[in-house]
């Protein structure tokens, strides 16, 4: 929580010029400057004259009527008011006539909701707080209204204070009063509005809603089914609105955009939620580069202006290069410590287990320099000259000096080196360059900026990848309807794990938080890909075939994971904290405790029942 804090307040300094300041002022102030062109108007049709984070100087003299939470009571004489906009001090009257508004503001509890009327007036001298934004005024009270009353907390509204995830999502409406959730919501509201405006008033986009109910679609995630008052039939809730946006293209609606809500039965990852939201984006008569700059126009114009701005063109890079030198498809490219081929250099090599790796097929060795890795690592492969490793004296003094040459090695750095196949070995040491680098900013090196926004475009993925569950098989990169690259097209029909695609994801600071493709608009080639190559049933698919058939024109697009885009954007540590009310890690509501049972009763209409697990089959699913 006070990393958060420190790093809001940096934010928010940033924005506004200033150094640290009371977070509740900031807050609003910055999500003002950052996106709205002209003021919004905050009191209009509601009990309230003004906010109260923005009284100021130029409002004394002013008659006000504010509406918020009590934060702080200050020995009876002052009450700190909150709104999201801010706090505002309210100094308590004394006299005898006025000891009803006393009475009130006095003896409600702290988090009640109060009605204050009464005057702007200029702290006494010396008893101004810099450090408030509205910290010149103060407002002399007149009248006071309890609105609501507050019984006690299961936890004070301060960020600063420690709470578990557990109790901030039970009590989520709670949590949300705090300022980093305030922040978080608002500056996702302002994005989307951006992301709106840019689509539909300067690119022409049509915003269209597509179904929630719809039926399975093969291939892909696991989705959750719903039940239907038909004996054994099942809606399906929709992964993405993959099928309906192609056909609104087939429709003629050839740019459409929507705020979609996703749903894919995943279990629990940690950066993944059962619901989630994309940014889901189709065009007709478009290539891979229009969609690109499409999107790198989009992210430019609705980016938060008190971040770091966003560099546009986004550079690019084929999905072979991101394995082979990052060991990912999605590549953190903040940082070096690439991974390098050395096999060449211990083709003669003693070491049997090198030996060995190399006798295999696709078999190589692969190994990352970690700048000053010694300071942090238990140390493998040293080179600080003395050879400081269990394999060291089996390592042949050219070999040594090949090795420094090519990994440009500095003394106290760490060499990782991996045996094994070409794959498996570059996603090892991909996964451990990742674990190094959090290792060394643990112990204070710094690697990565992190006010440093780095997008980058993955392309020319693979159309099929091996199943993990049965590597004869195939299934698709992205998704079904991804069109294979023009110039691999032949391919297809022959050796179709070689064909690439026109699929393309788009990476932020080493996370996806994007993905599409331009698309297959033949219905033949569509059939082929999925009954020849996947083994999918095309009767599932057989309205999106025959669309394809009636005048498809060429067409592609991507999706946008929101929830994680905003994550990135305000350094959240998880997407749970952008989204007002998410799923529990096991991908329960918290707050009012579903899924829930239903009755036997309720579930009648369903031709359903329920299996209950044994008791032993339980423990073994907890
Ligand atoms: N529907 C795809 C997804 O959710 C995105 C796309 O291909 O446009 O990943």
């Amino acid at each position: 929580m006070f990393c958060w804090l420190s790093r809001l307040f940096r934010d928010l300094s940033r924005s506004t010029g200033r150094t640290t300041q009371p977070i509740w002022g900031s807050l609003s102030r910055s999500l003002i400057l950052s996106s709205q062109r002209s003021i919004p108007e905050l009191s209009s049709f509601v009990a309230r004259t003004n906010t109260c984070g923005e009284l100021r100087s130029s409002h004394l003299g002013q008659e006000v009527t504010l509406c918020g939470w009590i934060q702080y009571r200050r020995q009876n004489i002052f009450l700190v008011l909150r709104d999201f906009h801010g706090l505002v001090q309210v100094v308590i009257p004394q006299d005898e006539s006025a000891a009803s508004v006393k009475k009130i503001l006095c003896e409600a509890p702290v988090e009640s909701v109060v009605q204050v009327s009464g005057t702007v007036i200029s702290r006494p001298p010396g008893q101004e707080n810099p450090k408030m934004p509205t910290g010149e005024i103060e407002i002399k009270v007149k009248t006071a209204k309890l609105l609501n009353s507050c019984k006690k907390l299961p936890f004070e509204i301060k960020d600063f204070v420690k709470k578990t995830e557990t109790l901030r999502l039970q009590y989520r409406y709670l949590d949300l009063r705090g300022a980093q959730m305030q922040y978080n919501l608002r500056l996702r509201s302002q994005m989307v509005m951006k992301m709106r405006e840019y689509l539909c008033n300067l690119h022409g986009f049509v915003d269209i809603e597509t179904p929630t109910l719809f039926k399975r679609t093969p291939g892909g995630a696991k989705e959750f089914v719903v039940p239907s008052r038909e004996p054994g039939k099942f809606y399906s809730l929709p992964q993405s609105p993959q099928q309906f946006k192609q056909l609104l293209m087939v429709g003629g609606l050839d740019r459409y955009f929507q705020v979609a809500r996703c749903y894919r039965d995943e279990g629990s990852r940690p950066d993944r939620q059962p619901e989630f939201t994309q940014i889901d984006i189709e065009m007709s008569f478009v290539d891979q580069t229009g969609i690109q700059s499409l999107i790198e126009g989009l992210l430019q114009y609705s980016w938060p202006s008190d971040k770091d701005p966003v560099m546009v063109p986004f550079p690019s890079m084929t999905f072979a290069e991101a394995l082979a030198n990052y060991g990912t498809d999605k590549p953190d490219t903040r940082f070096g410590m690439k991974i390098v081929d050395i096999s060449d250099m211990f083709r003669n090599t003693e070491i049997g287990y090198l030996q060995d790796a190399l006798s295999k097929p696709q078999g190589t060795i692969k190994a990352i320099c970690i700048p000053e890795g010694a300071e942090v690592l238990p140390v493998f492969l040293r080179a600080n000259r003395s050879w400081n490793s269990p394999v060291a004296k089996f390592i042949m003094e050219e070999q040594g000096l090949g090795l420094i040459r090519l990994l440009e090695i500095q003394e106290e750095d760490v060499v990782l080196v991996t045996a094994g196949e070409n794959k498996k070995a570059c996603s090892l040491l991909g996964k451990l360059r990742l674990e190094c680098a959090d290792l060394l900013e643990a112990r204070g090196v710094v690697l990565r900026d992190p006010a440093l926004f780095s997008f980058l475009w993955v392309v020319d993925f693979p159309l099929f990848l091996p199943k993990e569950e049965n590597p004869q098989e195939l299934e698709s990169a992205h998704h079904p309807f991804t069109a294979p690259h023009p110039s691999d097209i032949h391919l297809l029909y022959t050796e179709p794990q070689k064909v690439r695609s026109q699929h393309y994801d788009l990476v932020l600071n080493g996370s996806e938080v994007g993905g599409g493709s331009i698309r297959i608009h033949n219905a033949e080639l569509q059939r082929y890909v999925l009954a020849a190559v996947l083994k999918e049933d095309v009767k599932l698919l057989s309205h999106l075939l025959q669309a394809l058939d009636y005048g498809a024109p060429p067409h592609g697009g991507i999706a946008l994971g929101l929830d994680r885009l905003m994550c990135l954007v305000t350094g959240a540590p998880s997407i749970r904290d952008v989204i007002a009310f998410p799923k529990s890690f096991r991908g329960h509501d918290l707050m009012s405790n579903a899924p829930d049972s239903i009755t036997p009763e309720e579930l009648k209409p369903y031709h359903i029942q329920v299996s209950w697990p044994t008791d032993s089959a339980k423990k073994r699913a907890r």
